[in-house]
């Protein structure tokens, strides 16, 4: 019997599916598939894209034709509300959609607080495209005049963005100061070494980096420190962590305490059986996952038997994940700092080894000619 799978939002841990959209077909089922964008962009090598060692094609994919080539249906859209006993889900348009089984890939969105709405000044780290945006703004700037730029969260997407906001300023006709603000401790959560190693790659490049006191940016760009001092900046980066999208919430359907959908080991809803969902906007039920991409990467497999499973009427299989990862920051300066258990290493062979896997990554699931694609479109 044909059924209807959704996929709403064509995230990291949707690949496999999208990738395989035709065995859907086959079976006879019908896909829609649900983004906001056309493009889905590459989280690991978004700090690149921003400094320029990758240009925009090489480092999203084309999620619209995937979805065409797959013999999916795309809308282009935002789902803002789901309706279990219905089946349906609202989007942004005031459309609905109807599904039998519906999978979501929503990620997560960058927590910039009550002051800071986004602007051309004031940057959220996500989605990805902004850094390729302000990219552009700060080139034209600083052809012009020098500027002072803060990045505010101390985590590894904060450290990744200033290391890599120096290459982009270096050589250019106007100088750029770059200030990090990481919270209480930059790193916190990481070994002494990769925190010493990391600290040391930025002061060297004269990156300035304040720790042991908050921050909070202003609209105008003024970044207000729990010191009391304020930074008066051109550019703020906000890299505060991250937090799900409320559709779950909003939705009425069990969430995690983060506001994640609420998954069992199937990465099936425990309210709704015919709810998926992978990455970032899922809370894995018992011991949720940290965020970042890797465990949105090796849920695929996963999800793609299951959505299969679930439309067929077959067993579910488990995520039975190894909670490690490894994980490797890009300093912009052709070196790297690897860090996986209790070996941490760093240098340029760090760089070129992530450099490898992301490179990997993309190839496996750009099958839609996103090369050939321009920059700009
Ligand atoms: C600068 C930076 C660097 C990072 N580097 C790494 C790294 O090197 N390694 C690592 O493991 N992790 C890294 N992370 C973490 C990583 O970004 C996330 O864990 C990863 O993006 C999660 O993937 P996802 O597919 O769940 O979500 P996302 O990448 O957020 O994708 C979600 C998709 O859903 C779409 N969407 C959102 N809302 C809706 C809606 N309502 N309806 C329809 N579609 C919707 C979005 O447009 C997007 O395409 C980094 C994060 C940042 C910010």
């Amino acid at each position: 019997m044909t059924k209807n799978l959704v996929l709403v939002g064509g995230g990291h841990a949707h690949m496999t599916v999208l990738l395989r959209l035709g065995d859907f077909s086959s079976n006879g089922h019908r896909v829609t598939v649900i983004s906001p964008s056309p493009h889905h962009f590459y989280s690991g090598m978004g700090p690149g894209l921003l400094s320029g060692i990758y240009d925009p094609p090489q480092v999203r994919f084309n999620i619209r034709k995937m979805a065409v080539d797959g013999g999916a249906s795309f809308i282009e859209d935002e789902a803002v509300r789901i309706d279990p006993a219905h089946r349906s889900i609202t989007l942004r348009s005031g459309a609905e959609v109807a599904y039998d089984v519906a999978s979501f890939n929503t990620g997560s969105r960058i927590a910039v607080g009550p002051d800071a709405a986004p602007s051309d000044r004031v940057v959220p780290v996500k989605p990805i495209i902004n850094l390729y945006r302000a990219r552009k703004r700060i080139l034209e700037e600083l052809a012009q005049r020098d500027l002072r730029i803060a990045v505010i969260g101390g985590g590894a997407a904060g450290v990744e963005i200033a290391a890599n906001l120096w290459r982009l300023a270096r050589r250019k006709a106007h100088r750029a100061e770059i200030t990090l603000v990481g919270g209480e401790r930059i790193l916190g959560t990481f070994p002494e070494r990769v925190r010493a190693l990391a600290i040391e790659s930025l002061l060297k490049r004269d990156v300035e980096v304040i720790g042991g006191t908050r921050a909070r940016a202003g609209a105008d760009g003024t970044v207000a420190l729990s010191n009391g001092s304020s930074l008066r900046c051109d550019y703020v980066f906000m890299a505060t962590g991250v937090e799900p999208t409320p559709l779950f919430s909003d939705s009425g359907i069990p969430t995690g305490e983060d506001g994640g959908l609420l998954v069992n080991s199937f990465l099936q809803s425990t309210a709704h059986p015919e709810l998926f969902g992978g990455g970032d906007c899922i809370a894995l039920s018992g011991t949720p996952l940290a965020k970042v991409g890797v465990f949105a990467v090796r849920q695929n497999p996963v999800l793609f038997h299951n959505l299969m499973a679930a439309l067929e009427g077959d067993a579910l299989h488990p995520f039975e994940d190894v909670r490690e990862y490894m994980l490797i920051m890009n300093m912009g300066d052709g070196t790297g700092i690897v860090w996986k258990r209790d070996r941490v290493w760093d240098g340029r062979l760090a760089f070129l080894f992530k450099d490898v896997i992301d490179r990997r990554f993309m190839m496996k699931f750009q099958v839609s000619g996103e090369r050939k694609e321009s920059a700009e479109s």
